[in-house]
């Protein structure tokens, strides 16, 4: 009799080790705010997408507790069971409001989002043109299809209308790119992206997960930021992020939201929101449309960080956003950058490859409104010493 072992995972998991690239999970007590524990220790964070600080926030806790005590504690079904309670179309209803599109569908999360609906949209008839550091979700959402694929080189307009230009009128075509790009903490050029798309008849697909909450008036995302109202086809937005809590959701025609109610499959085959976070996410929209001032203080943190930090000679790559990666280099030598900024207190979670290019390894931080500015003054003075120990800064 043969006893079958994992061995070969360990194998996989040691390669992984030597190049710099095992990591368990930090396992964290307490709220999501900028200082937190871990193994008994305070570290200032500046690795969460709590941008707004709502995870825990009084209004929004009250409304989830509040959501508990009204309907329970889960949802009982999918979608289109008996799943759909009023609070998950109140939401949605908000949200549309919000937006200023015609219809919003929320999902359990942005990444069943981009899932559900861009396998949905993307069939043998249509070519979708993405964007290289595009999530994985969407990766993932284009890999599940039987479209004509392409790629474009990251923000590479020439690229992009060469693909278009090479499909011609020969199959419906989908431009699909996040809006804030999550490693580079860059935006998309949205506008040349639509200018393309209406020269050659495309279809927009903007997913806005970092930029939902952050981007645009009270945070309506990069459509907004750019006034690019109606020339967008498709806005993925999360709720997971700056909205505080847990979920996804396509804004966009009434004709779309029907149609993916038809055929999204996360949306069909897995149970809806529990009640309690679709009132917390209707609560933290509501919260949203009053928060221009905090989204300003979020900008002004993210700029003095990022400009604090270029001073002092570190390389922030594209960062336009309050993620800020720090350009360090090969996994092993970012992995032991992060690690000895954990010692001195703060904890920026290390980016390797293959999440990024093998020799574009980077610390990133992400800037909070609830940081406040000796927090991050605090976290420069300590990279600065971790830069010039490791010899990243000469
Ligand atoms: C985080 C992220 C997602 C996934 O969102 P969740 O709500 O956490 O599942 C999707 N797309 C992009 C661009 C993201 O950064």
């Amino acid at each position: 009799m043969t006893t079958n072992t994992f061995g070969y995972l360990n194998t996989e998991l040691e390669r992984l080790r030597k190049e710099g690239m095992y990591r368990l999970p930090a396992v964290w007590s307490g709220a999501s705010c900028p200082w937190m524990e871990t193994e008994g220790r305070r570290l200032l964070q500046l690795s969460s997408n709590n941008y707004l600080g709502f995870t825990g926030h009084p209004d929004i806790r009250a409304a989830a507790i509040e959501a508990i005590r009204q309907y329970g504690a889960g949802s009982g079904s999918v979608r289109t069971i008996t799943g759909t309670l009023d609070i998950h179309d109140e939401l949605e209803r908000e949200l549309a409001d919000f937006k200023g599109t015609e219809a919003v569908l929320v999902f359990q999360s942005g990444f069943t989002t981009n899932q559900g609906a861009l396998s949905s949209l993307l069939g043998p008839d249509e070519l979708v043109i993405s964007d290289e550091l595009n999530h994985a979700s969407i990766i993932d959402g284009i890999r599940l299809t039987k479209a004509e694929r392409a790629i474009f080189a990251h923000k590479d307009m020439d690229q992009l209308e060469q693909r278009l230009k090479e499909n011609g009128s020969r199959k419906r075509a989908f431009i699909v790119t996040d809006g804030v790009f999550s490693m580079d903490g860059d935006i998309a050029p949205l506008p040349a992206i639509v200018e393309l798309a209406e020269k050659y008849g495309a279809y927009v697909y903007v997913d806005d997960a970092h930029a939902s909450g952050v981007l645009g008036k009270n945070g309506k995302g990069s459509t907004d930021h750019f006034n690019l109202h109606g020339r967008v086809h498709v806005q993925v937005g999360t709720l997971s992020k700056a909205v505080g809590v847990v979920g996804g959701y396509v804004a966009g025609a009434d004709v779309l939201k029907r149609y993916l109610i038809h055929k999204a499959r996360p949306f069909l085959f897995s149970t809806s929101q529990p009640p309690a976070v679709a009132a917390a996410c209707l609560a933290a929209i509501r919260l949203l449309r009053q928060s221009q001032p905090l989204i300003d203080s979020l900008w002004d943190n993210a700029d003095f960080f990022r400009s604090r930090l270029q001073e002092e000679g570190f390389d922030t790559g594209g960062s336009e956003t309050p993620i800020v990666p720090v350009l360090i280099g090969q996994p092993d030598k970012t992995a032991e950058f992060s690690r000895q900024l954990m010692q001195e207190g703060v904890y920026a979670q290390g980016i390797v490859y293959p999440t990024v290019a093998m020799d574009k390894g980077r610390v990133r931080c992400i800037v909070t409104a609830a940081h406040t500015k000796d927090d991050l003054a605090f976290a420069v003075d300590k990279i600065v010493a971790v830069g010039k120990r490791t010899g990243v800064l000469k």
